[in-house]
């Protein structure tokens, strides 16, 4: 029920891979070694800079590393995301082994999981019979109030029922947890593919519905049953989709904030009860929710009513099993895969084991998090890394004092939030608390059932009480970072302290081109068109003049349009909507790390290697930290849903927008390397 996005906190790049999605490499000791310094061998040198820097930088390197079959996209993300799999693989096979282990123990918890998701024969014995306790009440609802206990019942158990729920920080008091709900119950990834009338997304359409009745046939119902349902599922899905937020509406945090008491959330709803909900949830005590959208809930209640109870069983059905499916005996996952390879282009399953990883990344990941620093972080990478990002927050700072279009009352606020963003690095102070858990050695998807009910009560009991400030979005193993608006901090997991992000052997230029782009990246965030809504407390609060405002949203209009220009799979245009908040963090990131290694001792000693000034291998580091392959099907997927810009854009569309960049190169002024004209923001 994690609803992330309506939290707005802004990561630094999709999730490369999901317990679905993703796949083997069968990477080589080779292509690790090669991730050291300065990677000349990644250069196309046929490719002019001043034409297309990032073929340039990285053309090479996509020549030579094709994308896997089990993969639809393939980069350093991934690679580096490998790696901490085979570690984490070693742990998990270890903790499976350890008889000693003490029952209730973490260390006993993440290796029965393990062992119940790599016991192939066990689960492929029991089909779908650990799933028929929930497939019986979802038989046995009747009439309306069974029917909303039941939605309650499997949001819990991590089913897409419609609607999820969850808590964030109120935005506007960010001392205070509130209680959140959000638009949901699709099958596909977002409400542009049941709506959009191009035939790409026509023909996935198309198959989903064959996905959904071929699915259900292998429940047991016949194929003209089973075709009749699948026409039912997505009559339900394709309204839901119609009253849904689109990606860029949800990133105002005005329009996804509503807080209701019961009042009026009756009367938005008439025909769903919220008390009923909230006691159905195990939290009888709720007063009030955010309905972050509240058109969505209003359809949805129009649908409680027209929606005849048998359809709904059939939806639920089909939701409890597409949940599911991935846990379950072959034929399941396996017709899982199709669809998801339809989606994304992938061309083979992911190695069971990698699949258990991922899935036990996501339920478990703070106690597989807990016993992979203890193997791979030292103390000495914290140290060496903060020193980047406290010389990219006093570049940041000495810009505010000095930037010209903005007033003194402004620039004080600005200056004022900077220095009370937080900075984490690493993992949590405190590890999560698993002890209400109870993890065993099968059935698998049980264990998942189990795990995910944890977390969602995890989650709801915060409702309410004082905002635990020492908590972590992302696992330490995660090959990303990110910005909190409401906690105003910034993040960055062990996982991603690695090269080629930071590389105690690399030059420092390419480092500051790497792992300073990312750290300037998520401060920048604390200052995008989204994260400059909210003050240095967290909270949802204007600190601007109106004229300092127009003036940053002038200079934001120039990121959409340049952004809107670009496209992919063919025809597909970026959103620039969409993109305005990371294609800012991008720009703002990179010129801060520009500046930070300036200004640091490092610059000076610099040296010119194999041709390249110290500048140049600055950008070249920051232009292969986006180093990738992607697949058709997984461009269109994400210019649909992701915020972040290709990672062609992010680096082409960033160093078009700066001279330092054009000098570093001697780019000219007519180039495609240079942007007409050149967007500045900060
Ligand atoms: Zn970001």
């Amino acid at each position: 029920m994690r609803l992330t996005h309506y939290l707005l906190i802004s990561v630094l790049c999709a999730v490369p891979l999901s317990v679905f999605a993703a796949g083997k490499p069968g990477i080589s000791d080779a292509a690790v070694t090669s991730m050291e310094g300065l990677h000349l061998d990644w250069l196309d040198r046929s490719v002019s800079p001043a034409q297309n820097f990032y073929a340039f930088a990285n053309g090479g390197w996509q020549k030579a590393n094709p994308i896997p079959p089990a993969y639809s996209t393939w980069g350093t993300f991934n690679i580096l995301q490998n790696q901490n799999e085979d570690t984490i693989h070693q742990i998990l096979e270890d903790a499976a082994k350890d008889t000693q282990a003490q029952p209730g123990s973490d260390t006993q918890k993440i290796g029965d999981f393990y062992y119940s998701g790599m016991d192939e024969a066990a689960i492929n014995q029991a089909g779908i019979k650990p799933l028929e306790p929930e497939l019986e009440r979802i038989a046995n609802i009747e009439g309306q109030k069974q029917l909303q206990a039941e939605i309650a019942h499997l949001q819990m158990l991590g089913v897409n029922a419609l609607f999820g729920m969850d808590q964030m920080q109120d935005f506007k008091d960010s001392t205070k947890v509130i209680g959140v709900v959000g638009q949901g119950g699709l099958g596909l990834p977002d409400r542009d593919y049941y709506l959009k009338k191009d035939p790409k997304f026509a023909k996935i359409r198309a198959a989903y519905v064959q996905h959904i009745a071929r699915s259900l046939e292998l429940l047991g119902d016949t194929q003209g049953n089973a075709a009749r349902e699948a026409g039912i599922v997505m009559d339900i899905e394709t309204h839901l989709a119609k009253a849904s937020m689109s990606q860029v509406q949800q990133r105002d945090p005005l329009a996804v904030y509503h807080v209701m008491n019961l009042v009026q959330l009756d009367k938005t709803t008439p025909n769903f009860s919220w008390q009923d909900y909230f006691a159905n949830l195990g939290h009888p005590e709720l007063k009030s929710v955010n309905l972050a959208m509240p058109k969505f809930f209003k359809a949805m209640s129009n649908e409680l009513a027209s929606v005849p109870l048998n359809n709904w069983k059939i939806y639920l059905r089909w939701q409890l099993l597409d949940a599911f499916a991935p846990y379950l005996s072959q034929p399941f996952v396996d017709e899982d895969f199709k669809m998801q390879s339809m989606l994304t282009g992938a061309k083979a399953l992911l190695p069971r084991w990698k699949r258990v990883v991922s899935a036990e990344n996501n339920v478990l990941g703070f106690a597989v998090g807990k016993a992979y620093v203890e193997k791979k972080f030292p103390p000495s990478s914290k140290a060496a890394v903060l020193d980047i990002l406290h010389g990219i927050r006093a570049a940041l700072h000495s810009d505010m004092e000095t930037i010209s279009w903005m007033s003194p009352k402004t620039r004080e606020a600005a200056i004022k939030k900077l220095a009370l963003m937080g900075e984490r690095i690493g993992y949590p102070d405190k590890w999560r608390d698993y002890s209400a858990l109870s993890i065993d050695r099968g059935p698998y998807v049980l264990n998942v059932m189990r795990a995910n009910e944890f977390e969602n009560n995890r989650e709801l009991n915060k409702i309410d009480k004082p905002v635990d400030k020492s908590e972590w979005f992302m696992t330490p193993q995660t090959v990303n970072a990110y910005y909190d608006p409401s906690m105003n901090n910034i993040n960055f997991p062990a996982g991603i302290l690695q090269p080629p992000f930071f590389d105690p052997q690399a030059p420092m230029a390419v480092n500051y081109g790497a792992i300073g782009y990312v750290m300037g990246h998520e401060t920048t965030h604390g200052f995008d068109d989204q994260g400059s809504k909210f003050d240095g407390h967290g909270n949802l609060k204007n600190w601007w003049t109106r004229a300092d405002k127009r003036h940053f949203e002038k200079n934001v209009k120039c990121i959409v349009k340049q952004f809107s220009s670009y496209t992919v799979d063919g025809d597909v245009h970026v959103q620039g909507k969409l993109v305005t908040g990371e294609a800012i963090a991008d720009l703002g990131g990179l010129k801060l790390a520009w500046r930070a290694f300036h200004a640091s001792p490092y610059y000076k000693e610099a040296k010119t290697i194999d041709g390249f000034t110290p500048d140049q291998q600055f950008f070249l580091g920051a232009a292969h930290v986006w180093a990738s392959n992607i697949r058709p099907a997984e461009a269109r997927n994400r210019v649909t849903t992701d915020p972040h810009p290709p990672a062609m854009y992010r680096v082409n569309g960033t160093l078009a927008n700066l001279p330092q960049f054009q000098q570093a190169f001697h780019v000219p002024g007519k180039s495609p390397m240079v942007n007409q004209p050149i967007c500045v923001i900060w």
